[in-house]
């Protein structure tokens, strides 16, 4: 008998039938829809991205045996409860890293050279003579660039920083890396020192407990006048409250966003933010890549229920034990 696929979120239609082939298959467009598929009978697998999904969402599942995330990131789901109940979580790391990546750079150059700013600025007709240096940004080549978390991503920042634009590499993580230290020069620094050396700083951690508002007040208060801070992590890893507050006192000059403490976000005041680069949480999001952790996301739930092994499980102890 055909095992049970609740997809929750968006698949292309192609991956769906695909899925059909081996599963019945319930695709949902509202979270408030998932009680009611649980309730219908088993789901053995479910699919997608972005959801929260814990006890309070899962305790009505029956029969679940795993869910594929279509994600690196998995702080949406409550780790601890999927293992006590033997479920197994995959997720999508290294088909992102580069567009993710390309995405950090963006938000470094786009803040560094007041580019959003000066768009609207232009668009507004208030080009009519010489550009002031109150217009003027700051340069990227050559500057310190300082990587909070050198995995994947970080070190595909790092690469670009390097190699692309000259930039000494500082970093700190869980662990050294003897290896990016050699093939980029990049030295390992406490946060603290990192903060006070880096011209820019780029936060690329998981979101954890541990690393909860790990950029809060007093570490921006670290950070030189003149630098940049990008977050293309997770928000909740910097504190938004004290980082307007950094933004709109000049105590460091701009930051470039991605991700936000709540999502989606349609009101704040960081949007009053001259210095700020905002965009909603795209770092994956090109069609190339998107379309690559939809299907690296399909096979690992198709392994998971036929009895292969995924590529990619972040809980893979469950299987064994
Ligand atoms: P990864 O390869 O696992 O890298 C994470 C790095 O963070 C590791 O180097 C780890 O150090 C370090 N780290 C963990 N806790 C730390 C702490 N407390 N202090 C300092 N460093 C710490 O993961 P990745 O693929 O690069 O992705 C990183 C994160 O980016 C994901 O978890 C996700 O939340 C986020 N992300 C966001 C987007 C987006 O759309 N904006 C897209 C993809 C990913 P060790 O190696 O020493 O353990």
């Amino acid at each position: 008998m055909k095992k049970n696929v609740v997809i929750f979120n968006r698949l292309a239609q192609d991956l769906i039938e695909r899925l059909a082939a081996n599963f019945n298959v319930v695709q949902l467009s509202a979270a408030s829809e998932l009680a009611d598929a649980l309730a219908a009978g088993p789901v053995h697998g479910l699919i997608g991205a972005g959801w929260q999904l814990g006890r309070p969402q899962l305790a009505a599942a029956s029969g679940l045996e795993v869910v594929s995330s279509i994600s690196v990131g998995y702080d949406n789901y409550d780790l601890d409860y999927l293992n006590e109940r033997g479920v197994l979580l995959t997720n999508t790391p290294d088909v992102l890293t580069e567009t993710t990546a390309d995405l950090g750079m963006t938000l470094m150059l786009t803040a560094a050279r007041r580019i959003v700013e000066l768009d609207g600025w232009m668009r507004e007709g208030n080009w009519r003579g010489g550009l002031g240096p109150e217009y003027f940004g700051c340069d990227v080549h050559g500057k310190t660039l300082g990587i909070i978390g050198l995995g994947n991503i970080g070190a595909a920042i790092a690469r670009r920083g390097h190699f692309g634009f000259g930039m000494p590499v500082l970093y700190t993580s869980n662990s050294r890396k003897p290896e990016l230290e050699q093939e980029l020069g990049a030295e390992f620094r406490d946060l603290d020192d990192l903060l006070g050396e880096a011209d820019f700083v780029c936060v690329v951690v998981p979101l954890s407990e541990r690393t909860r508002k790990l950029i809060g007040q007093r570490e921006l208060a670290l950070m030189k006048s003149s630098a940049i801070l990008v977050n293309i992590a997770r928000g909740p890893v910097v504190d938004e409250a004290a980082l307007v507050e950094a933004l709109r006192d000049g105590q460091i000059r701009a930051a470039g966003l991605d991700v936000y403490e709540q999502e989606p976000l349609s009101e704040s005041p960081l949007f009053a933010l001259p210095n700020l680069v905002c965009v909603p949480h795209i770092g994956s999001a090109t069609h190339e890549t998107r379309r690559v952790m939809a299907e690296l996301a399909v096979q690992n739930l198709e392994r998971a229920l036929l009895g292969q092994t995924p590529r990619h499980m972040v809980n893979p102890q469950v299987r064994t034990g």
